[in-house]
């Protein structure tokens, strides 16, 4: 690369970056006066044409904000204001992003009207955003924070809004696969790490990010309201997370991996596409933990060490996978072990 494009790159890469700033700036300054007051409950304001879908979030403001208090162990510290966009247009002129049907920008948040037209709950989403926008400010949240993490965690609370087009199971074919993305521990405002970056789609993006929140709070529910109380009240991500649960997120995310390798080959019935992971049935290797050889020493009295390999023990089993494939695959007699566990459960 000549030190001239790497110039013009420079100039693109600013501008674009600029222009997509200036406009998060002007939308979060955006005045909101032209939304009106819904008579029966004065949390909710609605632009002219959306008095009827500002109805419909009055029936559900009171159970979605129960929900975001419970599973994110706190009260909203601030009171919640929703405002109902009448088109795509002037929600797009508060949150940037056309696509979306709602979003928390500057502490407000807005729903745009296609979260109406397709019937979906990005009210309980958008409040689980909210409720820690509140407590740490905009900047703290989107400077401090992954958008894994903002993400995963308003999926999960929201049972899987946002990622309503990818199963689980997609989700988890994907992370099997590789096709997945990296936990990483900062955020930043403008060169957030999303979607995009990982090559995914924002649907498989959230799914995945769900699974693993939910992964994280499964394994120990009182260690994830410790760590989710810590990142509320604005400590380090990265410090919390491995104070908490005393490993750091990648070493976790690697465990998270193995289990969903664990889930989609073991319940019987319920993989599709199996691969031998070595394709070759010599093979020491355990196919589902990857559980190999490993090296050691003969101690002998005297204490001469000599070396020695320990190949782990294997069992060979025949697994039926979803379409009605039989496969005889070679696994650690641990690992048979949880599997023989999670077929009796
Ligand atoms: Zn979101």
């Amino acid at each position: 690369m000549t030190p001239y494009t790497l110039i013009i790159i420079t100039i693109v890469a600013l501008i674009s970056t600029s222009c997509s700033s200036t406009k998060i700036l002007v939308a979060m300054n955006k005045s909101t006066d032209r939304f009106i007051v819904l008579e029966s409950d004065k949390r909710i304001l609605y632009e002219r044409g959306a008095k009827a879908d500002a109805k419909t979030i009055a029936k559900k403001l009171d159970t979605a904000i129960e929900s975001v208090e419970k599973k994110q162990y706190k009260k909203f510290t601030k009171p919640v204001t929703v405002y109902i966009c009448d088109s795509i247009k002037s929600f797009t002129s508060y949150c940037v992003y056309s696509q979306a049907s709602g979003c928390v920008l500057n502490e407000r948040l807005f729903l745009s009207p296609k979260n109406f037209q397709a019937d979906r709950q990005a009210l309980t989403h958008e409040l689980s955003h909210l409720h820690i926008e509140q407590q740490l400010g905009m900047f703290t949240w989107h400077s401090g924070y992954p958008a894994w993490f903002q993400e995963g965690l308003a999926t999960y609370v929201s049972d899987g809004e946002g990622a309503n087009t990818v199963s689980p199971d997609e989700a988890r074919k994907a992370i099997i696969d590789g096709k997945t993305f990296t936990p990483n521990i900062s955020g930043s405002l403008i060169f957030k790490k999303t979607a995009h970056s990982f090559g995914l789609t924002p649907n498989m993006f959230y799914r995945q990010a769900s699974m693993f929140v939910k992964y994280l709070h499964d394994i120990d529910k009182v260690k994830f309201k410790t760590f989710l109380l810590s990142v509320e009240s604005g400590k380090n991500f990265d410090k919390s997370f491995s104070l908490v649960y005393g490993n750091s997120i990648k070493e976790v995310w690697n465990e998270f991996i193995q289990d969903q390798r664990k889930l989609r080959y073991f319940r019987i019935g319920y993989a599709t596409n199996f691969k031998l992971i070595k394709g070759n049935s010599m093979s020491r290797k355990c196919q589902i933990s990857g559980k190999g050889p490993m090296t050691g020493n003969n101690v002998s009295h005297a204490q001469n060490k000599t070396k020695r390999r320990f190949l782990p023990n294997l069992r060979t089993v025949r697994i039926t996978l979803e379409d009605g494939t039989k496969k005889k695959i070679k696994v650690s007699a641990k690992e048979l072990r949880t599997m023989r566990k999670k077929a009796n459960q």
